[in-house]
């Protein structure tokens, strides 16, 4: 690190959690980042702003007048533009020394298995069932830690799913796929906007402690939170021996 970076990481290098050591971690990181809109801005703005070294950032989608409630790293002038160019002009001025990697794609198949297996963590801030377990399904496949986040209404959640470690479910092992779980667009149904920055600012959170290597993941719990009421619930989620996608995960045998 040189001088200036010293400066402008001073503060997390001040932690003796974090020191010089864990902030070369972040820098040396490659931070994957599928979905640029209300969960994706604040997450994908503080990972930008704490250094993490490359950003890759996805999502195939236009920045339309109807997001700008809650997709905070998007602006009135950037309408219409790409997201992923528009989040990328905004990660950019607030961090101009590190790679960011727009991809203005919907990831599926090698291409997604490829970006995910060169993540040292992927943020799943996607809308949709569809890309949720693709994803899970990557992640579990090429061993990378996920950090998965969901905002409808004013209910939030938020969970660790990592390979890595043999007690940790996969996203599959929660919501199982075709168990009818029914995708709710927030075109529909509304979203508070709040709502996606305290998940995504958590979801940032996680992937840094899980770059760092400090404290302990949600790995094994899913958070949930009544925005209306404020009040958070944790539940303990378990691997199921019968899950589809990681029940046969060669690098880690269930638990007896
Ligand atoms: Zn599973």
């Amino acid at each position: 690190m040189n001088d200036h970076q010293l400066l402008r990481y001073s503060r997390h290098i001040l932690l003796d959690e974090i020191g010089i050591e864990g902030q070369q971690r972040l820098l040396a990181a490659r931070v994957l980042v599928i979905g640029a809109g209300g969960l994706g801005s604040p997450a994908a703005l503080y990972l930008a702003a704490s250094g993490v070294g490359t950003l890759v950032l996805v999502d195939d989608d236009e920045v339309d007048l109807t997001n700008l409630q809650r997709q905070i790293i998007h602006t009135t002038e950037r309408i219409g533009q790409p997201k992923v160019e528009s989040a990328k002009a905004a990660l950019t001025q607030i961090n101009p020394e590190i790679d960011i990697i727009a991809v203005r794609e919907r990831l599926a198949g090698e291409r997604l298995a490829e970006l995910v297996a060169s993540a040292t963590v992927v943020l799943d801030c996607s809308d949709n069932f569809k890309t949720r377990h693709a994803v899970n399904a990557a992640c579990v496949a090429a061993g990378v830690p996920l950090v998965a986040g969901a905002a409808i209404r004013f209910d939030g959640q938020i969970s660790v799913f990592d390979p890595r470690n043999a007690s940790s479910p996969c996203y599959a092992c929660l919501f199982p796929p075709g168990a009818g779980f029914e995708d709710v667009a927030c075109s529909s149904m509304g979203v508070f906007a709040p709502l996606v920055g305290v998940i995504g600012a958590m979801q940032a959170a996680e992937a840094l402690k899980l770059v760092i290597g400090i404290g302990a993941s949600l790995a094994g719990r899913l958070l949930m939170l009544d925005g209306k009421y404020m009040e958070w619930t944790s539940i303990a989620v378990a691997r199921d021996a019968a899950c589809p996608v990681c029940s046969h995960r060669h690098d880690s045998a269930l638990p007896s």
